[in-house]
């Protein structure tokens, strides 16, 4: 090798190092044309195998294989976009390292930009521009008045203004009559202005507000965490941290964990910066995000809200995250990148040297941990704004007060939902179960209906009539006769889901206005949205929903919560679950009582005596997460100790069985990591494939990528129809 060789103006073709958007790992070498210039972060279209994919140049090769060289294909050409900058790179190889992903699996979340890459199409325009036609007809005469102002104006424009077709236009444009002219580009949106519509601040947001733009102002990597109840203001407090990150003229990223239920908050935003914010989720049209990947990239895009694929796009100078209901599962990427959004907006953040804040009502244990070690610096809201009262929570025992047989609300919960009906108060019935009822059995023969390619019973829809298996979206037309025993009208619903419930709501008030809530009823977010505003608007008595309805929603006239099966949650086995019970009863209930009136809360429950029960009744957060931080303390679990989870899959059992116990086999041994397993999923079967667990379990400073990463390089390989995933971080453990 010639040292010097960096130094001397490159005599050949140069190379460089080019990834690429798909399952691989590498960078791949392509010679550069002359004429060319290239710099790492560059957006290019390159060769691959038969097709020409959208890449970006990852390194100079200053020092390419000569042999190769001849081999190399040629980049096809520079793509005019900015460039994918140092600190998106950096994020990019941190979170393939770290969730042991392909680069080129991460690099795609940076480039979903739509269809039309590059700069946007040119629209044309017409203009006067000629003598008359030869030949003049009605529709033309109205053209040439439309355009008599001797402007340009959009083609399909003026053809809807004089009511003709195109093809007219494109006539008298033959004719001369009219000239074609590119139209500008329509000006960017005005950005949104801090000074807009300041809020009064209460006593206590003041405060936060003064700690928040004063982190902002420091200007270097921290972590905030707004810690303030349901109701205290959050959003209007972290609009400030918003508006001093504006001024100062850098870009914003809002994560939301639903970015369908955001409807409230884009007119919140608009009310307080005069303008919406710009969205990124996956039901954008392709021109829209083709269009709003552009102005992040320029930074015309001052404020993005986004869903978790927003933190890999290609900001120009982003200068804060805030991430909104921070302890939302809803963050974890469950399939092909399994990374979780907050823990990677740290990141982030961390290599961009900028601040990050956290805000929930229910901080995960691992925000709570680091809150507490004084990582993370807390800005309380202790109150709720406007002085409203937190809501009293109570519960029902089930053991006590059952519901009549077949029902599912107890006689004390009926009662207080007919009180409030009566007020002309709205009450919110929560059950996270989709569907009519969980479970369809025959009476006579005992067959139960589950699915043919998942260890699942399949749920019952009545709505599509149909029954539906929640894992693979298989399903069949409601049967009236048993398939097994040939038996009529001995099929039995059981259990309860949020249709049934509407059913039960319909029958004990028949005068009120219900709703039902969940996620597999609505069709687009613009249904979701005008369905959450006719409920803020109090068009709806009885809302009965899923965990749909808990995330973040102002509904004023709504005073009353009931929790159908408080215990849902609590009992599958998964380390989580209390602290997820905990925050998922404390959102929904929070809810209530918002702006007027007395907000109250029931919990329909068979274990009244649960920590979790105990915690939310006397509303007493700090001994929840003191019981919840001792366990996992003692247990070693998150964050006092690192989970990964190897999944195992294959088409049929033992080959899914005998891979995994081969790899629990080879793993390599250390003295502060145990490998659990292999077990059976809890989720057996999916999609027809037999699912085997593996638990990896380590202490905090193992890197636990690192170990997964050497053990996996020394196991065998998966082939055939064997798939193994790995999780970092796991949050479903089914
Ligand atoms: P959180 O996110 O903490 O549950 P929100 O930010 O949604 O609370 O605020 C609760 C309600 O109080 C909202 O209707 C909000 O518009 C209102 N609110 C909060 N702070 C103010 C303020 N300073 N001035 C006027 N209304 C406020
Ligand atoms: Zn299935």
């Amino acid at each position: 090798m010639d040292p010097s060789s960096s130094e001397k103006p490159p005599s050949g073709p140069r190379v460089v190092d080019v990834l690429v958007p798909v399952a691989l790992d590498r960078a791949y070498s392509y010679r550069v044309p002359r004429g060319v210039e290239l710099r790492p972060g560059d957006v290019v279209s390159v060769p691959l195998g038969a097709r020409e994919v959208t890449a970006v140049v990852w390194a100079e090769n200053h020092d390419p294989d000569p042999r190769l060289h001849n081999r190399l294909k040629d980049v096809s050409e520079k793509i005019e976009v900015p460039p994918l900058r140092a600190e998106l790179r950096a994020l990019v190889d941190w979170v393939a390292n770290y969730t042991l992903s392909p680069r080129g699996m991460v690099l795609r979340m940076c480039l979903r930009m739509g269809e039309h890459l590059g700069p946007e199409r040119v629209r044309a325009g017409v203009r006067l521009a000629g003598p008359p036609p030869q030949r003049m007809t009605s529709a033309r005469r109205r053209v040439v008045e439309v355009l008599s102002d001797g402007l340009l104006h959009g083609k399909s424009d003026a053809a809807r203004e004089a009511g003709v077709s195109v093809g007219v236009i494109d006539g008298l444009v033959d004719e001369g009559t009219l000239a074609v002219e590119p139209l500008p580009k329509p000006p960017a949106p005005p950005p949104p202005d801090p000074a807009f519509a300041k809020p009064d601040f209460s006593p206590d947001q003041d405060k936060a507000a003064a700690l928040l733009r004063a982190f902002v102002a420091r200007d270097a990597f921290q972590v905030a965490l707004i810690d303030g109840v349901t109701g205290s203001g959050k959003t209007e407090v972290y609009f400030e941290a918003v508006a001093e990150t504006a001024t100062r003229g850098r870009q914003v990223l809002i994560l939301m964990p639903e970015i369908a239920l955001t409807g409230q908050f884009l007119d919140r935003f608009a009310q307080r910066f005069g303008v919406k914010p710009i969205e990124w989720h996956s039901e954008l049209t392709p021109r829209t995000r083709a269009r709003n990947w552009a102005a992040i990239a320029a930074g015309e895009a001052r404020v993005v809200v986004g869903a978790r694929s927003a933190l890999f796009l290609p900001y120009a100078n982003l200068g804060l995250i805030v991430v909104d209901e921070e302890h939302d599962q809803a963050y974890k990427q469950g399939d092909g990148v399994h990374y979780h959004a907050r823990d990677m907006a740290v990141v982030r953040a961390h290599i961009a040297k900028i601040p990050v804040v956290l805000a929930s009502a229910t901080p995960s244990v691992e925000t709570e941990v680091n809150a507490r070690k004084g990582r993370y610096a807390r800005v309380p809201l202790p109150s709720r704004f406007g002085g409203q009262h937190m809501p009293q929570i109570e519960t029902i025992d089930l053991r006590r007060a059952p519901p009549p047989r077949g029902r599912f609300v107890s006689p004390p919960l009926a009662e207080a939902v007919r009180y409030a009906v009566e007020r002309r108060e709205q009450a919110l019935l929560f059950l996270n179960r989709r569907g009519y009822a969980p479970l369809t059995l025959c009476r006579a023969c005992g067959h139960r209906f589950s699915c043919n390619i998942c260890d699942a019973w399949l749920v019952d829809h009545r709505f599509r009539q149909r029954l539906v298996c929640h894992h693979c979206g298989f399903s069949i037309p409601r049967p009236r006769q048993c398939p097994h025993c040939g038996a009529e009208e001995t099929l039995a619903a059981i259990g309860p889901g949020v249709e049934r419930l509407q059913e039960e709501a319909a029958a004990l008030f028949p005068e009120a206005r219900t709703m039902v809530l969940s996620s597999d009823l609505v069709t687009s977010v613009e249904t979701m949205r005008a369905e959450l505003s006719e409920i803020a608007e109090g068009r709806v008595d009885i809302v009965i929903g899923t965990q749909l309805v808990a995330k973040g929603h102002n509904f004023p006239r709504l005073n009353l919560v009931g929790v159908v099966d408080a215990d849902l949650g609590l009992n599958n086995g998964d380390p989580r679950a209390a602290e997820r019970t905990f925050q998922l009863l404390n959102q929904v209930i929070g809810r209530a009582g918002r702006e007027q009136g007395r907000g109250v809360g029931y919990l329909q429950t068979y274990q009244p005596e649960h920590p979790v029960m105990k915690a939310l009744v006397a509303n007493d957060r700090q001994a929840f997460y003191d019981a919840e931080i001792a366990l996992r303390e003692r247990t070693l679990y998150p964050p006092f100790g690192r989970l990964a989870s190897l999944i195992v899959s294959a088409g049929d059992r033992s080959t899914a069985e005998g891979f995994a116990r081969k790899l629990a086999s080879v793993a390599p041994r250390d003295e502060a990591v145990q490998v659990l397993g292999p077990a059976e999923a809890p989720l057996a079967v999916v999609k027809g494939r037999y699912r085997f667990r593996l638990l990896v379990k380590a202490a905090r400073v193992v890197d636990l990528s690192g170990y997964l990463r050497a053990w996996l390089a020394g196991a065998p390989k998966t082939t055939g129809n064997l798939k193994l995933e790995v999780d970092v971080d796991p949050q479903s453990f089914l």
